[in-house]
């Protein structure tokens, strides 16, 4: 039977790699984003409501502005349209606190590390700061050799750019000419277009469910996985060995 095929198949290629979203993952940030992004449509006579921005997550802001300009203006944002408005959504999100980090994530980081996996981010993020922030809060995990960002890809999540990117950087970092074979790493995600990029990539996909969406909405998109949060990944990860 095939299916007994591909369980034997995985048991031989061992992990190698974990590629870590970051926000809603390794971050308690989306309310945050939600808040900001419903904020800054509606000062640019835009709706938009929290539940579609959990929706949208990982998409890159260009083209989150222009599917509702598409859908309420009946077309694409201009350029200066796009920049006016994230620059609203990124000033409302940077005069907010700090996002927390994600209850879990140090437990699932520590036991990635005792395993001997290499943490790699995988984000749409364009904040210029970005790894100062996670070497504050996740001390010695990550550089900027293991991390994807919106600077490194032209095409965001849902499509499976960012992913296989993230294969190439762990191929590099794990000194191989080639990039990392989808089989050998997992891909933790809490948004739907996210988990559909990393199955798209071919990778399993874990969901932990950090928001406000049912679990359907995850498995639907593809999801291997899901959980209810980042504790439950750590024990999940203690006694599951992919
Ligand atoms: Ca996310």
């Amino acid at each position: 039977m095939s299916g007994s095929h591909t369980t034997k198949k995985e048991k031989n290629t061992p992990l190698r790699a974990v590629l870590f979203d970051m926000d809603g993952v390794l971050y308690d940030s989306m309310p945050l984003h939600a808040e900001a992004w419903v904020q800054a449509m509606h000062r640019h006579g835009l709706s938009m409501t929290e539940e579609q921005v959990y929706m949208n997550e990982g998409r890159t802001g260009e083209g989150t502005i222009d599917l509702f300009t598409l859908k309420q203006w009946g077309r694409e944002a201009t350029e200066e349209e796009v920049e006016s408005i994230y620059r609203t959504k990124s000033d409302i999100f940077n005069e907010m606190d700090e996002p927390p980090a994600m209850k879990g994530a140090d437990e699932v980081l520590a036991e990635v590390k005792g395993q001997g996996l290499l943490p790699v981010i995988v984000t749409g993020s364009g904040q210029r700061s970005l790894l100062e922030r996670l070497d504050r809060t996740y001390p010695g995990y990550f550089c900027r050799e293991r991390m994807v960002t919106a600077y490194d890809v032209t095409r965001g999540k849902p499509n499976p750019e960012p992913y296989l990117k993230g294969l190439g950087k762990a191929g590099a970092a794990l000194g191989r000419a080639h990039a990392l074979k989808p089989e050998e790493a997992l891909v933790v995600e809490n948004a739907p277009l996210g988990v559909q990029a990393g199955k798209a990539a071919g990778i399993r996909v874990m969901a932990v469910n950090t928001g406000p969406l049912p679990d359907s909405v995850l498995l639907e998109a593809g999801a291997d996985w899901v959980l209810p949060d980042m504790s439950a990944l750590a024990e999940w990860l203690k006694n599951n060995k992919l």
